[in-house]
């Protein structure tokens, strides 16, 4: 079979980065923990386990001296308990997430209304709002819910990293039918867009797409679902073993993409793989 690869399936920069951290950080002190899986990849988090990374919950469970901070962040309150116990951090808060974090406060400190586009849920987003210590931050998750915001002298506007630029323009325009001062920091980093843009050209090219990635992540998660749109022969496989042989009758073309928290070594197995059935 013929394979097409993403040049952009696997470890996004925030994520590489934090997996990078807390590998460096286990071979220096083994009785380290993380709080909440660092990354969205169940392989990723258990490879750090057998290094003596402990998954813990909260911030009253963590046993060790030591916590690594995940990608997308913790809450101010979290934070604020970690230092409380005068715990040893190791931050690996992906730097954009940081940024969306820095400029919501910043916004509140030089009196903005701030409005974040976002889900209301993620918690992304909830980390954002925790920084701004109680002040009041709109939430909008487009222009249809900007429409509803009051009147303000002036509106700070940030979004969550995984939102659409146009998205972002749409709701800073309703802003400005709002206020008659608005201030933009484009906090969208575009790793998801440029996964799932390349994932859609290759889906349309072949007759069967794997998508690689943990089962709970939202971002491969929802590549399979962009792939299997276009290519109904889509599949969403975590490892090489979930791959059936039977899938492969008649396909002559396979595309791989992979999630931002799938690591390098996973999907070079799911390759070797779909390669060893093609010869057969
Ligand atoms: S997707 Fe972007 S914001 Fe999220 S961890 Fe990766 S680089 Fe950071």
């Amino acid at each position: 079979v013929k394979i097409i690869l993403a040049d952009s399936a696997g470890f996004c920069f925030g994520v590489k980065r934090a997996t990078q951290l807390a590998f460096e950080a286990a071979a220096i002190n083994p009785n380290i923990c993380s709080l909440g899986p660092i990354i969205h990849s169940p392989q990723v988090v258990k490879a750090l386990e057998e290094k003596g990374v402990k998954v813990v919950d909260k911030v009253e469970d963590i046993q060790t001296r030591e916590v690594i901070i995940r990608s997308h962040g913790i809450t101010a309150e979290e934070l604020d308990h970690i230092h409380s116990r005068n715990l040893n951090i190791v931050d690996a808060t992906c730097p954009f997430v940081k940024k969306a974090q820095d400029y919501a406060t910043l916004l509140c400190s030089e009196g903005y209304s701030v409005v974040l586009v976002g889900e209301k849920d993620h918690p992304e987003v909830q980390g954002i709002i925790s920084y701004t210590r109680g002040e009041t931050v709109y939430v909008v998750a487009d222009s249809t819910e900007a429409q509803r915001l009051p009147s303000k002298t002036k509106i700070g506007i940030v979004a969550q990293t995984t939102q659409s630029f146009e998205n972002l323009v749409q709701v800073a325009n309703v802003c400005l039918e709002k206020s008659k001062e608005v201030r933009v920091f484009n906090t969208i980093c575009d790793a998801t867009s440029v996964r799932q843009e390349e994932a859609r050209e290759i889906a349309c090219e072949v007759d069967l797409m794997l998508v690689v990635g943990g089962f709970n992540s939202a971002n491969t998660t929802r590549l399979a679902q962009i792939c299997k749109d276009i290519q109904n022969r889509t599949y969403h496989v975590e490892t090489a073993d979930q791959i059936d042989p039977r899938w492969f009758a008649g396909v002559e073309t396979v595309g791989i993409t992979a999630g931002a928290s799938t690591p390098r070594w996973i999907i070079d197995e799911v390759v070797d793989c779909v390669k060893r059935m093609g010869d057969k």
